[in-house]
């Protein structure tokens, strides 16, 4: 299959820096567009890959997987863009199409696996993907997002995942007028969570580690903070909640939320992936019909329906922006919840 080379940042083991390299890009097949990316966001899952934190790192590891761009190119097949309209790709770009969870718009849970924009397997060139730390992208055009026109482009790339990873739990969870929701930690995901369940309609509580967000979360919609290293706030809120969104991306105690839960509430994990400690204690699930439950982004449909919404709501991410050269430093910032509240790469930088 015919290639052409692009500029990207990759990290060639565990511990490297991210630095440029070359990687080839296959020629648009029939079904395919080319995007000149123009903003890559940061997602906490580039770091977790790039630094092999989950097992299964293919290198050189190329990640982003929140792309905003101009398409270039499309496939003679393609009929949804057309050359100079914006795209935009999320974490997802192919999945199988047939099964019980395609048919269903779930490609997140495509039971063949879905193909990740990075590190997934490349079903045309072979090895592996590469994401949207690169100067352009080629991707399968029914996994290729609308992008509203009237949205600030930059700010727009963090919805791709961290905007979807939150409303797809929000709205299987039917959150509405009157809901109230619960949002843990204030990354990338977080903040978006407070926006889409604020736009939503939902009374919104952050539970933060950083008392110096506390002013941020009221900005970006949140009507309540709860420090959880203070019991006494934590204590304020037992029994309150129908839906917590948990974006911690490490290892800790979901007990505590648990108990403020309403009765028939889901504790929703998207952040942590592996075993829980301390040990989850059953009694208030049982006790209250509460619900642990995990969720991985959300599909095609779902993210243009997200983008949409965004689009007629006004919302969009809070970023700073960086250069591609800057990526590792911002990873060390991303280390320490220093992100006020998403990084994105100007690929111009490239
Ligand atoms: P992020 O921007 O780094 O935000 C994570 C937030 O969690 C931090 O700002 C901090 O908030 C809190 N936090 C960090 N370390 C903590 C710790 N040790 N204990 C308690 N709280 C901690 O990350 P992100 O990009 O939002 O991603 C969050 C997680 O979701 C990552 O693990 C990522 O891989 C995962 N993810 C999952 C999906 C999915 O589909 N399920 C999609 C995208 C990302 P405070 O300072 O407010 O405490
Ligand atoms: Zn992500």
């Amino acid at each position: 299959m015919s290639t052409f080379t692009v500029k990207a940042f990759a990290a060639e083991s565990t511990t490297a820096d991210l630095k440029e390299m070359n990687i080839e890009r296959r020629d648009t097949t029939p079904n395919d567009v080319e995007i000149d990316i123009l903003y890559c966001g940061v997602c906490h899952s580039d770091l977790h890959t790039a630094r092999n934190d989950w097992g299964g790192t293919m290198y050189p590891a190329v990640p982003g997987h929140e792309i905003v761009g101009r398409i270039t190119k499309v496939g003679s097949d393609v009929s949804k863009f057309k050359v100079g309209d914006l795209a935009g790709v999320g974490c997802i770009v192919d999945s199988c199409g047939h099964c019980d969870s395609c048919k269903q718009d779930l490609e997140q849970y495509c039971l063949n696996g879905f193909t990740g924009t990075y590190n997934g397997k490349d079903k045309h060139l072979g090895g592996h993907t590469f994401g949207g730390y690169s100067q352009k992208v080629v991707v399968d055009a029914d996994h290729v997002l609308k992008v509203p026109e009237n949205l600030d482009l930059a700010a727009v790339a963090p919805l791709l995942c961290a905007g979807i990873t939150t409303w797809s739990p929000l709205k299987h969870w039917n959150v509405g007028p009157g809901s109230k929701v619960a949002v843990v930690g204030l990354g990338g995901l977080g903040h978006m969570a407070i926006k889409l369940a604020k736009g939503l309609g939902a009374e919104v509580t952050l539970f933060s580690r950083t008392p110096g967000k506390t002013d941020d979360a009221k900005q970006l919609g949140a009507d309540h903070v709860v420090i959880s290293t203070d019991d006494t706030q934590m204590d304020s809120v037992k029994g309150k909640f129908d839906v917590i969104i948990d974006t911690v991306p490490y290892v800790h105690d979901v007990n505590p939320y648990v108990t403020t839960l309403n009765i028939s509430g889901t504790l929703v994990l998207v952040g942590y992936l592996g075993g829980l400690e301390p040990i989850l204690n059953t009694v208030p699930m049982i006790l209250g019909r509460k619900s642990v439950a995990g969720s991985v982004i959300g599909g095609i449909a779902e993210t243009q329906e997200m983008l949409d919404f965004c689009g007629e709501h006004n919302i969009v991410s809070e970023i700073e922006m960086i250069n591609m050269q800057d990526i590792n430093e911002a990873y060390e910032r991303m280390l320490k919840s220093d992100v006020r509240y998403r990084f994105v790469i100007d690929m111009k930088s490239l």
